[in-house]
């Protein structure tokens, strides 16, 4: 277990304060790895680091396919890139 964030290295272990705020990721080393984490051995993200993560990587779920997807691939000149659907909306979080 390396209880360090994986975007920052900060530590999110028990008293660091960052604790209780702190994301567990389910992926493996390999999938971080590939995701390009700064710190792939960490097995968290601190509170600031996903808030940052949801700001640049904003989630739009599609209302007539049910598509979820990030705004990059998902939504194209405000169209689902599914269905071409327009009734999608911005998946809201805890973070924003
Ligand atoms: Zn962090
Ligand atoms: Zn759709």
């Amino acid at each position: 277990m390396s209880e360090i964030c994986m975007h920052c290295g900060k530590s999110v272990s028990f008293g660091s304060g960052n604790f209780v705020n702190r994301v567990p990721n389910c992926d493996n080393y390999e999938d971080r790895l590939e995701m390009n984490v700064e710190y792939p051995e960490g097995e968290y993200s601190c509170a600031n680091c996903e808030r940052k993560y949801y700001e640049e990587h904003p989630q739009f779920e599609c209302l007539d396919c049910g598509y979820i997807d990030y705004i990059e691939s998902g939504i194209s000149d405000n169209k689902c890139g599914l269905c071409k659907g327009v009734n999608w909306r911005k998946l809201d979080n805890e973070f924003v």
